[in-house]
């Protein structure tokens, strides 16, 4: 998507150990023109879905799966990050490892939230080894609902998550592809 790789162009800092911060338009301050144009875009590439649930993770996802709720008229379920899993069975869990904070979450769904009838749309901001959609996965398969595909605003195609999603048989659209980032000169290519 041609708008989002001009503003990561833009505005992207290019960082140490292979991280993006985009805080100035996607996950601190938001641009939600921008964010509607991903809906936009989001709703084209996953038209033949039957989807009526999406599902992330808080919290940076939550701000760009609520303007894609919007054009597909859904309900957004995040799934939670906890220090105490609740163990009176009423929650799906997982654990889910940060990219950026290198540190391990457990996180949860409520049971009320997620069931078998359910067609999931994921959706989060960035797409890097793939730890945080997987975990959202288990907790689809947990709950017998179905993945119908995952939408991702920025994946990282240096990192190995999208491929192996992919490999998998998953329906994976990245808005924008980075091929690879130097956090010296700053530069960023795209895979196009
Ligand atoms: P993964 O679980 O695929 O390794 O990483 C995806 C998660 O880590 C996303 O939910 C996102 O919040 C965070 N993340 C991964 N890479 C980056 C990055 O380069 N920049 C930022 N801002 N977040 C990232």
């Amino acid at each position: 998507m041609e708008l989002l790789e001009k503003r990561i162009q833009k505005d992207g800092i290019v960082k140490a150990g292979n991280v993006l911060k985009v805080d100035h338009f996607l996950n601190h301050q938001m641009d939600i023109a921008l964010f509607n144009e991903m809906g936009k875009e989001f709703k084209r590439l996953f038209a033949d879905k039957p989807i009526n649930k999406i599902l992330t993770v808080e919290a940076s996802g939550i701000g760009i799966a609520c303007i894609v709720a919007q054009y597909f008229q859904v309900p957004v379920v995040f799934a939670k990050k906890t220090q105490s899993i609740n163990l009176d069975g009423d929650v799906y869990s997982t654990k889910i490892e940060s990219f950026t904070h290198k540190r391990v979450y457990d996180v949860i769904v409520s049971k009320k939230y997620l069931g078998p009838e359910d067609h999931i749309l994921i959706v989060d901001d960035f797409l890097a080894n793939g730890c945080a959609v997987n975990g959202l996965i288990e907790l689809i398969e947990n709950a017998s609902a179905t993945v119908e595909g995952i939408g991702i605003a920025i994946e990282k195609g240096q990192q190995q998550g999208g491929r192996i999603l992919r490999e998998k048989g998953y329906h994976v659209e990245s808005l924008a592809i980075i091929e690879s980032m130097d956090d010296i000169t700053g530069k960023i290519c795209f895979r196009r």
